[in-house]
């Protein structure tokens, strides 16, 4: 069995069947996360016994040392060789203060929008806790010697986490828990295209902050770029966003890319300013960002910039997202090499 694929819950069930005490499994939490050592050998405050044990029981396989690709902003991709020859990735963001990752969640994405790289590569599967939690590990791990930290996580990376629910909310959980990163879920958001049904047990599993891909602004337009509106037309998706738990704490966040004489008129944006008052969000706008074979291009600066006054004078906090990597193919909706 492999431990980096359990939650803490999972693994406390493990070792209470196996007679070890219970606090012992929050020594071997702390031993993986938050000193990253992945050998019970070196786990010195278990006994020699409870580490053969343990090492029965267990296999602890870290992710194979990730390519890393720098960009001239800073930015840098980490390109990750999963163990079946699959390939992932995950960006570091530094921006003033601040270092954010950002992780996937599947290989390739089944949702296939049309302004998103990563759906033309397909979907090959979901990732596995030890897979997500990984790309974190890796991170902080390379952080760490050039004498850095993570300060915040997005799960923005390939895939779409609310399709691969029970291995992003273990994730969360391992982030969080003071053994584990020890991460605050107020630093952490999960961005979503809109699985309606899966928002608000992502919100009371987790409190952490959420983010949703709306892109558009009636179903009519959104189901051209977004075949999953099909399935969860925008009523369902606002309807889930007012309930969502974080809501008061923290606003939820409205994505929305700018597509050249496709969502970027003014009455698109009036239209966004009553959903953004409905739902109490905010709203950042992102510049489409490209690749080969795209289908649009994205909407002049002056244009965003009109489009964002028209919402903050109707007092919505509107962020205009800064291309990041984007040389390098690491910018939003660049993830996914053509293999
Ligand atoms: N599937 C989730 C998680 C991925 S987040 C989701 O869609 O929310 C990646 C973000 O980048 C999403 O908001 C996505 O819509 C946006 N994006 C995708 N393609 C893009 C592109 N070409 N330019 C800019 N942003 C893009």
């Amino acid at each position: 069995m492999e431990i980096l694929n359990l939650s803490k819950e999972d693994l406390e069930n493990v070792l209470l069947e196996h007679h070890f005490e219970r606090y012992r499994v929050r020594q071997i939490i702390k031993w993986i996360y938050s000193r990253l050592i992945y050998s019970f050998d070196k786990m010195t405050d278990l006994s020699k016994d409870h580490r053969i044990k343990l090492q029965d029981l267990f296999s602890i396989t870290p992710l194979k040392t990730p390519v890393i690709v720098s960009s001239a902003d800073g930015t840098e991709k980490m390109v990750f060789e999963l163990d079946d020859g699959c390939e992932v990735e995950s960006v570091i963001i530094p921006d003033q203060n601040r270092i954010t990752v950002c992780v996937s969640t599947q290989v390739g994405c089944p949702l296939k929008c049309s302004f998103c790289k990563t759906g033309t590569i397909g979907f090959k599967r979901d990732l596995s806790v030890r897979e997500i939690t990984g790309q974190i590990l890796k991170a902080s791990e390379y952080l760490s010697s050039k004498e850095k930290r993570i300060t915040n996580i997005v799960y923005m990376g390939m895939g779409e986490p609310l399709l691969n629910f029970d291995a992003t909310v273990k994730s969360i959980k391992l982030l969080v828990d003071d053994d584990g990163l020890n991460f605050s879920n107020r630093k952490i958001t999960v961005s979503t295209v809109g699985i309606a049904d899966k928002m608000v047990p992502l919100g009371e599993l987790t409190g952490v902050n959420l983010a949703i891909s709306l892109h558009a602004v009636t179903d009519e337009k959104r189901l051209k770029i977004m075949g999953v509106n099909g399935k969860y037309p925008i009523s369902e998706i606002l309807e889930a966003a007012i309930k969502y738990p974080a809501h008061h704490r923290k606003k939820v966040l409205i994505e929305y890319v700018m597509l050249k004489g496709f969502n970027d008129s003014l009455q698109d944006a009036k239209m966004l300013l009553k959903i953004a008052r409905k739902i109490n969000a905010k709203v950042n706008l992102i510049p489409f960002n490209t690749f080969e074979g795209a289908l649009f291009e994205s909407t002049e600066r002056d244009d965003i910039l009109k489009f964002q006054k028209l919402l903050m004078n109707g007092n919505i906090t509107t962020t205009i997202r800064k291309s990041k990597g984007e040389h390098e193919f690491a910018a939003c909706g660049q993830l996914g090499r053509v293999s």
